[in-house]
């Protein structure tokens, strides 16, 4: 007979869950902090910027005018309207508002896809290195995480041919981010319109393209690959406000779909969450609908910064870099490090290294184990260029203790 514990109460899909670890590395970043230590945060992924002004007022606005009721739960017409010339004007995608699902993050918008679309027994084939929260989500849906890796050699990028020979009859999804986080690779044209050949073939196949790093892009050149005719009724565009809008605590994210995927999510966010924040979806409409000159600001600040990181980075023994062409993360290669020692603690993994560098100089990052990849840590460099060469003389100084 099982004995009646705490986790035996809780349903096997919950146990079968693994906590965020970008989320458990910043809380305990949070921790230390709070302890008095002077800690750096470059664990959690999120623009140091404030949210633009024009988005502010129009927040403040939205609650002096009382919009303060529930909105339809796909999201205002305005804010759907605003989005599909969005997603026509940037991405080529034809959208109208009944396309459009705006969610309580693209955390959201990216779950309800999921669990709209795949059974249990369903595999998903997700790209690795790959966004912590993916392969959880696809668990949640009881569906099967198929990892596949992307090598460096590629700059960790995953090939049309990979993409062919990872495909069964039970494939349901494919599941990637571009740019991507962790690594910052950015997909060419040429390699999403190779991808989506493939997609082309194998027509029970969804493509979920999760976009939300698109204005972060070092190169000028996003391509998304819900733009290719043959397979666009099967490409599930995600995106949303936190990375390129400096919204992260709004919660506003979206899909563009087709018209039956968009009513799938209607219905279940309508028995969860409902329509996300009306005053945080008034913000988004402004964000939408105003000017992108602060997003290429931004941009160009996180651009100085990955040179200084990755320029401090090569400069630290041991360590191997690829360059990231999108998003805030550096990815480095830390694995020299693994099994050296310092003062009886014996760095196992690369969420060991991680804890390690957090307890002794306490600078959070995160360890790639949690992305599918062992060999790394993630650095977000969306920090002020201060705290990242302090953080980074931190570490360097931290590494040269493991022997
Ligand atoms: N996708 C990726 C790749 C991310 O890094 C994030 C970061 N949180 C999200 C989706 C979700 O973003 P949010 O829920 O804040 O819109
Ligand atoms: N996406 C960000 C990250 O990867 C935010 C934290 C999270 O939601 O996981 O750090």
């Amino acid at each position: 007979m099982t004995t009646m514990t705490e986790t035996n109460l809780l349903s096997a899909r919950l146990n079968a869950l693994s906590e965020s670890e970008t989320l458990a590395m910043t809380k305990k970043a949070r921790e230390l902090a709070l302890q008095g230590h002077k800690v750096i945060s470059l664990s959690v992924g999120e623009p140091d910027f404030q949210t633009p002004q024009h988005i502010k007022d129009a927040a403040k606005k939205a609650i002096d005018d009382g919009f303060s009721f529930y909105t339809p739960v796909p999201g205002t017409l305005e804010l759907r309207q605003g989005i599909a010339a969005k997603l026509k004007r940037d991405n080529n995608l034809d959208f109208g508002p009944e396309n459009i699902v705006v969610s309580t993050g693209a955390k959201q918008s990216i779950a309800n896809v999921l669990l709209c679309l795949v059974d249990p027994g369903d595999e998903v084939i997700i790209f690795a290195p790959y966004w912590v929260s993916y392969i959880e989500m696809v668990k949640l849906a009881e569906g099967t995480p198929v990892i596949v890796n992307g090598t460096i050699e590629n700059d960790f990028k995953v090939t049309a041919a990979q993409v062919q020979k990872a495909i069964t009859p039970r494939t349901k999804a494919i599941l990637f981010s571009s740019p991507c986080n962790p690594t910052g690779s950015v997909f060419s044209e040429k390699e999403l319109r190779e991808i989506a050949e493939v997609v082309a073939k194998n027509e029970r196949v969804f493509v979920i393209a999760d976009e939300i790093y698109e204005y972060i892009n070092y190169e000028g050149k996003h391509f998304s690959i819900g733009s290719v005719p043959a397979i666009k009724d099967r490409v599930i565009t995600v995106n949303g406000f936190s990375k390129g809008y400096a919204m992260t605590g709004w919660r506003v994210g979206y899909i563009g779909a087709a018209k039956w995927i968009a009513a799938a999510c209607d219905k279940i966010q309508g028995q969860v969450t409902s329509g996300t924040c009306s005053i945080a979806q008034k913000a988004a409409y402004a964000g939408i609908t105003g000017d992108l000159g602060f997003a290429k600001e931004m941009t160009a600040a996180y651009l100085r910064r990955r040179n200084l990181v990755i320029d401090l980075l090569k400069q630290i023994p041991g360590v191997k870099v690829n360059v990231p062409q999108g998003a805030f993360y550096a990815f480095p290669d830390i694995s020299s490090y693994i099994g050296k020692s310092h003062n009886g603690t014996t760095i196992k993994s690369a969420g060991d290294l991680a804890m390690f560098i957090l307890n002794d100089v306490h600078v959070s990052s995160v360890g790639g184990d949690a992305f599918g990849a062992p060999n790394n840590i993630r650095i977000s460099f969306a920090a002020s260029d201060e705290n990242l060469k302090e953080a980074l003389r931190r570490i360097k100084e931290c590494l040269a203790k493991l022997k």
